[in-house]
């Protein structure tokens, strides 16, 4: 039995994709300790890992914070390096960008966990992330930042990778939860990128929605995602655009809103702060989405055509890779009408091509070997190194 060591920090979507490669890994006789912030600790305690805190870093709207807290970088070496205990191996979030070096200094393998898309020198991965480069530039020449670096090289030889490095995943392996086809410029990636696909399996979540198996109207999920999900106009435009159209609308609107909020709720639609999403997933014509990395995922391994409205972050990266393989439709956030709506909705349903292409990507992330070949190569990786 050897003891893992897996860090991850903030955002439910880059721990949610690690669960049951914990959960695998414990299966297998692996001992696991997990470092995140404490906000998770329950969902990890249960896979039965032991779980050490970070101070919370819950997810944040706002723009202007650093993309990488350096604070709890800090706080995650003090338990690494001031424990006893022995690990194996390491297995770190892509945005924990000193993790590699951590695995150096330990002498261990160093396993890198990337939930967006991977990237490499064939994709500008700052393309990726346009829109915070101002606040990564601003960050680096921080003086604050500079003498945090100088520190940790003084007091545990850690060198930084430069953000270019750090951007395209250090370590001997790269974990990628979606499909070599799925990925953008998938085959310019060497062998140490495994992609596993999404992690898909029962999340154990009760199922409140049931729908009418029967009944043959067409099922329209909608969901922004658990972070950028607030927008009440958006919800009204979807009530405007699906009130008289035959069809059964599930629309999950997040944790911030209340459903009392909205005034009249068209009969044909069932609104919930939260859904078992792969369940309806299941069950779903169209998937009305952020583009969101895991949600996006998730409604294509379900083979569901989408209409992308992306947010922030890497969802416009994301829904034009959807876009370019023929399986979605976007729209701007800014651009949203009912009429727009209704009317991408429409053109998914009447035009076979989007489901064609959706399931070509749904096939290849269900073939990707998701959470089992995750393990398998983390622990051929540990095997090679003895
Ligand atoms: N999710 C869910 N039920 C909901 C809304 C979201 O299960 O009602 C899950 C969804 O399956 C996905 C995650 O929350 O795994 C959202 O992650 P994503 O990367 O799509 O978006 P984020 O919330 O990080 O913006």
């Amino acid at each position: 039995m050897s003891n893992a060591l897996f860090i991850t920090m903030a955002g439910t979507g880059r721990v949610n994709p690690t669960i049951f490669l914990v959960k695998e890994l414990m299966d297998r006789g692996e001992k696991v300790t997990y470092i995140s912030s404490e906000e998770f600790r329950g969902k990890i305690e249960r896979t039965g890992a032991k779980f050490k805190g970070i101070k919370n870093l819950s997810n944040t709207k706002d723009s202007k914070t650093p993309m990488l807290p350096f604070s709890s970088f800090k706080e995650i070496l003090e338990l690494v390096f001031n424990t006893k205990e022995k690990f194996d191996y390491i297995i770190y979030d892509s945005n924990f960008i000193i993790g590699n070096e951590v695995g150096r200094i330990l002498k261990i393998p160093t396993i890198c966990s990337i939930t967006t898309f991977a990237s490499n020198e064939s994709i500008d991965v700052f393309d990726i992330f346009r829109h915070i480069r101002p606040n990564i530039q601003q960050l680096l020449t921080n003086s604050d930042y500079m003498d945090f670096v100088k520190n940790l090289q003084e007091k545990y030889d850690i060198k930084f990778p430069s953000m270019l490095m750090a951007a395209a995943g250090t370590g001997m392996i790269k974990i990628v939860y979606t499909s070599k086809y799925f990925q953008l410029c998938g085959e310019n990636f060497d062998e140490s990128y495994k992609f596993i696909g999404p992690s898909i399996a029962d999340r154990n979540e009760y199922m409140s929605i049931s729908l009418e198996t029967n009944d043959k109207k067409k099922v329209i999920y909608i969901s922004l995602g658990t972070i950028f999900n607030t927008s009440i106009e958006f919800y009204e435009s979807c009530f405007k655009a699906f009130d008289n159209m035959d069809v059964q609308i599930i629309m999950s609107i997040g944790e911030n809103i209340n459903v009392n909020t909205f005034k009249s709720i068209p009969s044909n639609f069932i609104v919930r702060n939260y859904v078992s999403q792969l369940e309806i997933l299941k069950q779903a014509d169209v998937f009305i989405t952020h583009a969101g990395m895991n949600s996006t995922n998730e409604g294509l391994y379900y083979d569901v055509p989408l209409v992308l409205i992306p947010q922030s972050g890497d969802q416009p990266f994301v829904a034009k890779r959807v876009a370019q393989l023929g399986a979605g439709i976007i729209i701007e956030k800014d651009k949203v009408t009912p009429e727009i709506l209704k009317q991408s909705v429409v053109k998914i349903l009447s035009d076979n091509n989007f489901t064609i292409n959706s399931k070509k990507i749904g096939k290849s992330l269900r073939e990707a070997g998701g959470f089992k070949k995750g393990v398998n190569e983390i622990l051929n990786l540990y095997d090679m190194s003895k």
